[in-house]
């Protein structure tokens, strides 16, 4: 069976990519060979992983390694791995034809950046393409570990639109890639330059990484192993250094920060695994995408072999931000993902890693308040997703939460800082208070600025603000915290105590001409009108019933395309305000339907709501003002 040569237009995305690559990734350019050493590992990895069930497949060459070799003359630096090798339609998918989901996430990152950090193109599960960094032309060679030698493959390409395709005759399974360097690339060409990227960035690769002895400044056929090779969870925790955990951290892939914290457990017993999970310093450009693209990170082995990315079979969606390493000792090494979702032993893996990562940031919360507001600043919002997604785990998720409160001493600048958590909240409780106070919102400033707190203000009782979109849907499934209710105060009745409640049935019954007044001039906008309690200083603002949602939420689904029902507002006033005076007075009733709707319509706007029709609100306003 022989395959013609041909040539291939790159897709457009891809082009696009390398076009990118090749003209605005500047700094940290030596990245090219982390990324083609890792994707050497990955394909040595599932060599190992399919001879299981197919032993000849690395029959007579079982040894896994991985060559980097150079050659001064050619100019040339040479990645090498004897595992599993592609086809023709595999290089074809894999390398440079098709875009992947990643091309085109790296390209929306990438827009508007003129010149950026190599670093970057690992993230977006387009790291092959980082040749192009440094090579003008590449080179790559395979053989699929189940193909005759006759069916290698030779792909090239300069990265500029095209790339050829050959069939040709190769000895061995396995993949070269071969970079033909760009004129002033020659640093690269020093054995010692190469050897310490090695050291940097990939003495965690679990195979052996071969480079050639030098002699008289030029390689020699004698091989040398230049990394650590070991999987470096298996060592005990004694002998890790902390330098050792964040290199392994690294070279797991998907950032190239330092890891903000780690936790490394082994257990034994009647199942045996160990887990060495890690959180970020910063999220990933793409944790916000949720459950909904591929998530990568977690990585599963079974007695030291890799077996695949398991983040969603290991980690809730909430810890979605996790990396690490699962090795598990007594699961069947042909274990499959749709096994895998099933079974019983994994559950106990998961419940194992959940415990140990809500240990590690009660750890930090705890003990290191400057990486818990490290960690909480990239990923709070997210793991208030397991509130209602980890009903087992809610107290403790809970207890991790922090946010802006009314009650703190704000620095200057630093008011949103969202640093109370519920159990501080409660510590400052006065005694008879058995309700944990909230207000949502759409922003920092319209939460603190909202009327509804006035009456809180005034009694000095405490409120937690809350401005994240995630909040009120979270609150959905907290309803109370350590035996205390969890209210918003825009909802419901306030408690009273006797007294107020006297002065507040005096307020309405004295009131009753003008709420008659209002409901008859406001109409249908408004479901009631009532005097409040929980204004001083504001003429109005909204009330929720229990269920009703918050109308900045409901405004944000509408823009979100979600058919909301129209609720009919509460309006709440205070009679003593003397705008609301004035409406009392107006005898004018196109005067006074003017002032009644503005009252409702900037209640409706300091709650965030949408105004059905801002144009007439202007006019209305304007006919105000001028008198
Ligand atoms: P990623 O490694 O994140 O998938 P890359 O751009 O680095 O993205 O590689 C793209 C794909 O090309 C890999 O997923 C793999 O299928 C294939 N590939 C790259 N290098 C090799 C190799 N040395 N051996 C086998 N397959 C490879
Ligand atoms: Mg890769």
């Amino acid at each position: 069976m022989n395959a013609p040569a041909e040539t291939r237009k790159f897709e457009a995305e891809v082009a696009q990519v390398l076009h990118l690559v090749t003209h605005s990734l500047y700094s940290h350019k030596e990245i090219f060979l982390r990324e083609l050493i890792s994707n050497a590992s990955d394909a040595c990895d599932k060599l190992r992983f399919e001879s299981i069930a197919n032993p000849e497949l690395s029959a007579g060459d079982s040894e896994l390694h991985i060559d980097v070799s150079w050659d001064p003359e050619a100019r040339t630096i040479t990645v090498h791995d004897n595992g599993v090798g592609m086809n023709r339609d595999e290089v074809v998918a894999n390398i440079g034809t098709i875009a992947s989901s990643g091309t085109r996430r790296f390209l929306e990152a990438m827009s508007g950046q003129q010149k950026a950090d190599a670093r970057l193109i690992g993230q977006f599960g387009v790291g092959f393409y980082s040749a192009f960094v440094v090579a003008d032309k590449v080179t790559v060679q395979s053989r699929r570990a189940d193909a005759p030698a006759g069916e290698g493959v030779k792909w090239e390409s300069d990265g500029k639109g095209e790339y050829s395709l050959e069939q040709i005759e190769l000895d061995q399974r396995g993949t070269s890639v071969i970079l033909h360097l760009k004129a002033d690339e020659d640093e690269f060409l020093k054995r010692w330059e190469l050897r310490s990227l090695i050291t940097r960035y990939s003495d965690h690769v679990a195979f052996p990484i071969r480079m050639p002895v030098e002699k008289d400044d030029k390689p020699t056929d004698e091989w040398e192993t230049v990394n650590a090779a070991s999987a470096l969870w298996t060592k005990p925790k004694t002998e890790i250094s902390e330098e050792d955990y964040q290199s392994f951290y690294k070279s797991l892939g998907h950032d190239f920060n330092d890891a903000l914290a780690w936790t490394h457990n082994r257990v034994e017993g009647s199942q045996s695994f160990t887990t060495l999970l890690y959180l970020p310093s910063q999220p990933p450009f793409d944790l916000m995408m949720g459950g909904r693209d591929e998530r990568k990170g977690l990585k599963l082995y079974i007695k030291r072999v890799f077996v695949m990315d398991a983040a969603e079979e290991m980690l809730p969606n909430y810890l979605r931000f996790v990396r690490g390493v699962v090795d598990a000792d007594d699961l069947p090494l042909n274990v499959s993902r749709e096994l895998l979702q099933k079974n019983r032993q994994l559950d106990r893996i998961k419940a194992a890693c959940v415990k140990r990562v809500l240990d590690l940031i009660e750890k930090l919360a705890r003990d290191e308040p400057e990486k818990f507001a490290t960690f909480y600043k990239a990923f709070g919002n997210t793991l208030k997703e397991g509130i209602s997604e980890d009903a087992n785990n809610r107290e403790r998720i809970a207890k991790l939460l922090r946010f802006a409160s009314t009650g703190t001493q704000a620095h200057p600048g630093e008011g949103d800082a969202q640093n109370v958590s519920f159990d501080d909240y409660i510590g400052r409780m006065p005694v008879g208070q058995d309700t944990i106070w909230y207000i949502t919102a759409d922003s920092y400033a319209a939460a603190a600025g909202s009327p509804q707190l006035e009456a809180f203000k005034a009694k000095g009782t405490e409120v937690l603000l809350m401005f994240d979109r995630i909040d009120e849907w979270m609150l959905g499934s907290l309803s109370e915290y350590d035996g205390k209710k969890l209210q918003n105060v825009a909802k419901g009745e306030l408690p009273m105590d006797e007294a107020d409640k006297k002065k507040q049935e005096e307020a309405t019954k004295e009131a009753e001409p003008l709420l008659k007044k209002l409901k008859d001039l406001l109409g249908d906008r408004v479901g009631d009108v009532r005097v409040s309690a929980r204004l001083t200083d504001s003429p109005s603002c909204l009330a929720l019933s229990d269920f009703e949602m918050a109308p900045h939420l409901a405004r944000l689904l509408r823009e979100a395309g979600q058919d909301m029902p129209e609720s009919r507002p509460t309006l709440e006033i205070n009679p003593a305000h003397a705008l609301v005076k004035r409406v009392e007075a107006e005898t004018d009733d196109a005067k006074a339907k003017d002032l009644a709707t503005l009252l409702l319509e900037q209640a409706e706007i300091s709650a965030g709501a949408q105004l059905p029709d801002p144009a007439a609100f202007v006019q209305r306003m304007n006919r105000v003002l001028l008198g």
